[in-house]
């Protein structure tokens, strides 16, 4: 079921929301009208193995890579010296390219998660892929995988790109990426806001095969000439609806129209509200839906997070995270999220003069200053980070053991990111949620959606419990 309330949202920037970069003016580049069949219809459709098979949720589990390697494009991988090593090896039923099964080995990814054993073969058998999946649940290696054995590591050009709506998580994706393929010797790059932009211009003229960034950052590229698209063969947007939210649809039509229209194209996301269709239709072509979220509107918060929520007056709010802080273990670790910037640098300040070790991060601190926060919080050395959004979505920290909603979220798709920070992979985690008085809507529409049964009420000791 569509959330109306948040169609609006699809076109024009969340209002106060904590955006990554300013998105490009609506004025700017719009979109063609009716493009939409004239590409289909001109899309020069390269055959694909997956072309004799009807849309499918699931693909067959028992297909096989050819031998002789019948997909669109091989990887350029070296052919190999000795001739000994089989062209591919298997990781649980799915056919590598040894060096990314070796690097996948390294990274002790032993079998494929439930999402990559289903997304992972219609990708590489050259299908576009809508891929839904609770929080933490390998999505990055879902496509990043594909990608990295689509792209041509001995090649100059950027093949392949990925979208992203934050930076930190444009860094956090590009480093997993560079990782599955490191022994193919793919070269990765990072390429979003606030850091010198030299930096990244040195890195793109070496070349690399494939682009990892926020719209903004990789359209200003674009115009500076040190990024083309033009060879790119397989796009991906991550957290697709989280872009789209935040006014990114502009800079991501932007940047698809400039890209070949016979790449290949994936969207990813733990969330695919109504509102994301249009692009999908728009930009994928007969995409395989693998979609791992059985409810009927695709809310579904990771199965381990225990979920509780207080009812708190705002007045009160202070007091009450100071319980919750008392009261956790020595070794937790704890997202807090607030909604305003200014809410953030407040409760920063004011634990910290309680004695709290804790720091903030928002879309208005220093990008240096933000990595440095970051850094802390992932070496486990910070153990409570405040933060807007901005951290809401995608990043990967399995040390996180409870997220506490200081102000509630607006909508329940970021109730089911900010919670889906803990308890990744498997792990166990908690998330607290304070009530206030003005977030009975909200609060219904989360049990209402993510289930009664699902959140616990409780009593904070200030008011007796
Ligand atoms: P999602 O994008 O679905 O939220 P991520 O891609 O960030 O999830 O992955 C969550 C965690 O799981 C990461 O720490 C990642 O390194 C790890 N991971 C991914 N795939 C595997 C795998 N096959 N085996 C073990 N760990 C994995
Ligand atoms: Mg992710």
């Amino acid at each position: 079921m569509q959330d109306q309330s948040r169609t609006r949202h699809a076109a024009q920037p969340r209002h106060g929301a904590d955006t990554e970069e300013e998105p490009s003016s609506r004025n700017g580049e719009q979109p063609q009208r009716g493009n939409d069949s004239r590409r289909s219809r001109n899309r020069r459709r390269i055959p694909r193995r997956g072309d004799a098979v009807v849309k499918r949720t699931r693909p067959p589990e028992s297909e096989t890579r050819q031998p002789d390697n019948q997909r669109q494009q091989p990887n350029g991988a070296p052919p190999r010296a000795d001739g000994t090593r089989p062209k591919y090896v298997r990781w649980g039923m799915i056919d590598l390219t040894p060096e990314i099964a070796d690097a996948l080995d390294a990274m002790r990814y032993v079998e494929p998660s439930e999402i990559q054993r289903l997304a992972i073969p219609p990708l590489l058998a050259g299908r576009d892929v809508v891929g839904q999946a609770v929080t933490g649940s390998g999505k990055t290696a879902a496509f990043g995988i594909p990608m990295a054995e689509t792209v041509n590591p001995r090649s100059r050009n950027v093949e392949g790109l990925v979208l992203v709506p934050t930076r930190e998580l444009a860094q956090q994706v590009a480093k997993e990426i560079s990782a599955v393929g490191s022994k193919l010797g793919v070269r990765v790059a990072a390429v979003y806001g606030g850091e010198p932009i030299n930096r990244q211009i040195d890195q793109l003229e070496r070349g690399v095969s494939i682009v990892v960034g926020t719209p903004g950052r990789i359209k200003d590229h674009m115009s500076r000439r040190t990024l083309d698209l033009g060879d790119i063969r397989f796009a991906v947007l991550d957290e697709a609806d989280e872009m789209l939210d935040i006014g990114f649809a502009d800079d991501m039509e932007f940047i698809l129209r400039r890209t070949p229209s016979n790449r290949q194209t994936a969207l990813f996301s733990a969330t695919i509200p109504g509102f994301i269709l249009k692009l999908i239709r728009r930009y994928l072509d007969d995409p395989v839906w693998v979609k791992l979220v059985e409810k009927f509107d695709g809310i579904k918060t990771a199965a381990e997070v225990k979920q509780v929520y207080y009812d708190v007056a705002e007045r009160d709010k202070e007091r009450a995270v100071r319980e919750v802080l008392d009261e956790l273990p020595d070794d937790a670790q704890t997202l807090m999220f607030r909604r305003m910037q200014i809410g953030v640098d407040r409760l920063a300040r004011n634990l910290a003069r309680g004695g709290y070790a804790v720091r903030g991060i928002h879309g208005g601190m220093s990008q240096r200053d933000r990595d440095r926060v970051m850094r802390s919080f992932r070496d486990g050395s910070l153990r409570v980070l405040i933060a807007t959004n901005v951290a809401a979505r995608g990043l990967d920290i399995s040390t996180i053991t409870h997220v506490v909603n200081y102000d509630m979220p607006d909508n329940v798709e970021e109730y089911v990111h900010r919670v889906g920070r803990t308890a990744r992979m498997g792990k166990e985690g908690t998330a607290i949620s304070f009530v206030g008085e003005h977030d009975q809507e909200i609060i219904e529409k989360v049990l209402g959606k993510v289930g009664a049964d699902v959140l616990e009420r409780k009593l904070l000791g200030i008011y007796g419990g």
